[in-house]
Parts: C-alpha cells; structure tokens; sequence
C-alpha cells in the first residue's frame, strides 16, 4: 500500500520557478527539483493525506 505523493504527482521532483535572464531580457523559466517530500521515490508509504 502506497500514495502517490501528492507534493510532486509522483514523477519525483518538483517544478519550481526561477528568473532567468536571456539576451537582457528577464523571463520565467522553469527548473526541476528534487522532490522533499518523497525524495524522488514518487510515492509515500502508506496511507498519507495531503496536508
Ligand atoms: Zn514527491
């Protein structure tokens, strides 16, 4: 019995938003993180509810 992280959706790791400049030009881009909660596992043993 396992959940599916419910921090990351399972694929384990987290999308965060960082300020990249391009050419002058300050854009949003979008790195990946290590998931904290399930550390990249993609599930949760047992039973947990989203906090
Ligand atoms: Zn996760």
């Amino acid at each position: 019995m396992y959940t599916v992280c419910h921090h990351c959706g399972g694929i384990g790791e987290v999308p965060i938003p960082v300020l990249a400049v391009v050419g002058g030009v300050g854009r949003t881009a979008t790195a990946n993180r290590t998931c904290p909660v399930c550390d990249t596992n993609g599930r949760l043993t047992g039973m947990v509810p989203p906090i």
